[in-house]
């Protein structure tokens, strides 16, 4: 390893002619593409040991093998999920498709490329996908030249010989695979995307679209494209009005951005940082539809966490609203997955406590990974400090994280902020220092 790493830092960049910098990017992309190879069989290798040791552990068979996409994803600096792809796609080539393996081994097939044709390959039985493994493969110069979308659509052309069915099995995996998902976009707007199958998402399309038409028959001011936002917005939270600020918004800002007009951005649940402006717009409409809650989330000088603390197995609703807006997105590094589990750091066998100090949000797939044996964690940072978790993965290595910073609090009075309780609709949670 260590000679690899000295002879690419050792690279002169200055100095070589035109001819030796292309040859040597050249080099650089084969051994990206052997690289990959060697991750591929190592992953493999690895899944191969954890799950011999699962076994003679006697671990029930449904979670042998569990964690490896963690520790996989770990190794790589990635998100579990993709850990999983990555070891999926893995164990397709080692056991599926040699000849693709052989061709990154060469050099000759990025890592990219191979991943395509395990895609278009992802329903066939081993039989059909290493026939076209030794179709397209067997001689790497078949697909030479090839663009990446030409490439897929030859390995689709041969699924769909082999298998006339592939097809229908792959609609129904990609109708398992419809979804809502949110992404913020610049100037504090929004992207909702739905992944939907055809028939429903031409539906949807199209009752908006209705709607636009007939009221710019009406002579609506507004534009097809607002119309049909708006109405998007009205059908699915069940308002007369778009701008109405939609239940259940959740808004953690710092008093003195609240109150005083501070600057200091707010963090809005599901979406990310927003303006202190905004988040008081969003605040102030609530307010005025007396539908907004204030809620202490924290002091740190005083104990309040503590009040919070509980003696439960399981953590109680105000814990655990806690526990999300600390957290904000699973804690493990490099997962960008919501938080779906309120986990104990240290587990309640090994007698960790209900608290916020040994609590933290986690994807399932996190919460997993993380009971399976050989794994530990214990929280790190002072009880009055930075949330910080250590987990220590079966190898020994150690994944550390540690909570966003909450907004920063002022030195406003406590009794200024408790003055206020509205109707529990929208929870505005506030930072603040005694
Ligand atoms: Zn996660």
């Amino acid at each position: 390893m260590e000679d690899v790493r000295a002879w690419i830092n050792g690279l002169p960049t200055c100095e070589a002619s035109e001819l030796e910098l292309v040859e040597r990017i050249r080099v650089l992309e084969e051994l990206k593409a052997q690289a990959a190879a060697a991750q591929a069989r190592l992953a493999v290798d690895l899944d191969s040991a954890v799950r011999q040791r699962h076994e003679e552990l006697k671990v029930p068979a449904a979670q042998v093998g569990r964690g490896v996409p963690s520790q996989v994803a770990a190794a790589r600096r990635e998100s579990p999920f993709r850990g999983g792809r990555h070891l999926g796609f893995a164990k397709a080539l080692v056991a599926e498709m040699p000849h693709t393996l052989a061709a990154m081994e060469a050099g000759l097939l990025s890592e990219w490329r191979a991943t395509i044709l395990a895609r278009e390959t992802a329903c066939l039985s081993g039989e059909d996908r290493r026939s076209i493994d030794d179709t397209l493969l067997a001689d790497p110069a078949t697909v030479e030249g090839w663009g990446d979308r030409r490439l897929a659509a030859e390995a689709k052309k041969l699924a769909d010989q082999l298998d006339p069915e592939a097809q229908v099995k792959r609609n129904a995996r990609a109708t398992a695979d419809r979804r809502v998902s949110i992404r913020p976009s610049p100037d504090t707007m929004a992207i909702i995307s739905a992944l939907l199958p055809v028939a429903q998402g031409v539906a949807v399309w199209a009752a908006l679209k209705t709607v636009a038409d007939a009221l710019l028959g009406e002579g609506d001011e507004r534009t097809r494209g607002q119309i049909m936002a708006d109405t998007l917005v009205e059908r699915v939270t069940g308002q007369e009005v778009a701008d109405d600020v939609p239940v259940q918004v959740t808004v953690t800002i710092s008093d003195e951005a609240l109150l005083a007009g501070g600057s200091e951005p707010a963090w809005l649940a599901d979406y990310g940082p927003i303006p202190a402006s905004l988040a008081r717009r969003v605040v102030d409409t609530a307010t005025k539809n007396a539908i907004a809650t204030l809620r202490r989330l924290y002091v740190a000088s005083t104990g309040q966490l503590a009040a919070m603390d509980s003696t439960a197995t399981a953590f109680p609703k105000s814990l655990a609203l806690f526990i999300d807006l600390r957290d904000q997105i699973c804690r493990t590094p490099w997962c960008d997955a919501p938080i779906r589990h309120h986990d104990h750091v240290r587990s309640l066998l090994a007698g960790g406590p209900t608290t916020a100090q040994n609590g933290q949000g986690l994807c399932e797939q996190c919460n997993y990974a993380k009971e399976a044996p050989g794994w530990s964690a214990r929280p790190t940072g002072p009880p009055d400090g930075p949330h910080e978790v250590e987990t220590t993965l079966p190898t020994g290595h150690t994944l550390r994280s540690r909570a966003p910073d909450p907004p920063q609090p002022s030195e406003l009075r406590p009794r200024v902020v408790e003055a206020e309780i509205f109707k529990p609709d929208v929870a505005i949670a506030i930072d603040y220092a005694a």
